[in-house]
């Protein structure tokens, strides 16, 4: 089967210059390069890409070789990060055959390199299968990607249930990039997650916190909460939360600040989440005549125990979760006395904007307290 080839000039300030320096020397060493999936994508989209990715056939080894600033990661699949700075690098990937392909003769193979166009089936959907020639600025395309970005449309590489079961976590993927393209998802897709959602349950909680922050910090958020409600994979991701009007106000208003290039935490993503449930526990511990401080924490401890079963929540973000809910009490009922001090709290900004939206979603009531606080920063 031969690819499309379609010839494309994208505005040049678009695409990242440390990955043009990266394909550069890759093809001065006579090696094949593309730019491929996501960053394609987002370009013929219109939009200004998060990251960039390349795909070579050279391996990791001579990658390795020809830069100096990089580094082999993962050892099941070897991949090569390119360093520009101490947070930026391009990730370099070799041409990997599929699994299926792997498994074909009953044998499974971890380090297996293939071509350009094992390469492409190895990819979740049609949309994030595209590369892109920069020596003939052309978009090469073997399973009618382009076709599906100016549908829109989600349609899978090779078969759902197999996909997803390879790799439960393409179904979440499948959610976001139905919500980010305001895309038709293949009612095939669709079925199949409904399916197969609970296998979300057998992927390790560190590699659902990731793809879970990227589900959420878009410009979409709540039309993705909405569809993880329908299709039932929320309950496998955050099985404590249910929809209500301050996970739609907050998750709306974290879309907002990203469109207004406002800087968004996970910590409030899980605040937010999570709350409701808190309240619960805290009501419940509180019966058992405790003081507020203990129940507080008590109840705090208890729901992020729960939930980093199902997505892990780092450290410094549980940390940061539990400082959120804590200060509700303090700002919904503290004395005139310690004002400058609650302010004067790193955690001040964070915990007021949470304290706002619930004043505007399920506790109308704090409207007043709300606009105190509003009025002291002035
Ligand atoms: P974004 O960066 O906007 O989140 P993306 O599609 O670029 O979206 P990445 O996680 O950066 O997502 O992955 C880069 C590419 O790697 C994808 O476009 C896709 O081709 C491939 N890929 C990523 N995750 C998977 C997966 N779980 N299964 C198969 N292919 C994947
Ligand atoms: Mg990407």
């Amino acid at each position: 089967m031969n690819p499309k080839r379609q010839t494309i000039h994208f505005e040049k300030k678009l695409i990242d210059k440390d990955a043009l320096k990266v394909l550069k020397v890759l093809h001065n060493a006579k090696f094949e390069a593309y730019l491929v999936g996501g960053c394609i994508r987002d370009l013929l989209l219109g939009q200004r890409p998060k990251d960039f990715d390349v795909a070579t056939n050279a391996t990791p080894e001579q990658i390795h070789k020809l830069f100096k600033r990089s580094r082999l990661i993962g050892r099941r699949f070897p991949l090569v990060h390119i360093m520009f700075s101490a947070r930026k690098y391009i990730e370099v990937a070799t041409f990997r055959a599929s699994h299926s392909h792997l498994n074909k003769g009953g044998v499974a193979r971890d380090n297996h390199y293939g071509t350009l166009k094992e390469d492409v089936f190895r990819r979740d959907f049609t949309i994030n299968a595209l590369y892109y020639d920069t020596k003939n600025s052309q978009v090469i395309d073997f399973v009618d990607g382009l076709s599906a970005i100016y549908e829109p449309k989600i349609c899978m590489i090779g078969n759902p249930i197999d996909s997803f079961e390879e790799d439960p976590v393409r179904m979440i993927r499948a959610i976001r990039f139905e919500a980010k393209l305001d895309a038709k998802l293949d009612s095939i897709i669709s079925k199949t997650i409904s399916q197969k959602s609970h296998l979300l349950g057998s992927v390790p909680p560190a590699r659902l916190y990731d793809e879970c922050v990227k589900l959420f910090h878009n410009e979409k958020s709540y039309s993705v909460f909405e569809r993880l409600l329908e299709t039932g994979l929320l309950k496998h991701l955050f099985q404590q939360t249910s929809n209500s009007k301050f996970i739609k106000k907050a998750l709306n208003n974290t879309s907002e600040r990203l469109k207004s290039n406002k800087s968004v935490t996970p910590a409030f993503l899980f605040s937010v989440f999570l709350w409701d449930s808190q309240n619960k526990c805290f009501d419940k511990l509180k019966k058992r005549n405790k003081s507020n401080f203990i129940a507080m924490n008590e109840a705090s401890e208890e729901v992020i125990s729960r939930q980093v079963k199902q997505v892990l929540m780092p450290k410094w973000l549980s940390a940061r979760v539990k400082d959120i809910w804590m200060m509700q009490h303090q700002l919904e009922k503290c004395s005139s006395k310690k004002v400058n001090e609650l302010v004067a709290n790193p955690r001040f900004r964070i915990a007021y904007d949470f304290l706002v939206l619930r004043s505007q979603s399920i506790n109308p009531e704090l409207r007043h307290r709300a606009e105190y606080w509003t009025q002291i920063q002035k």
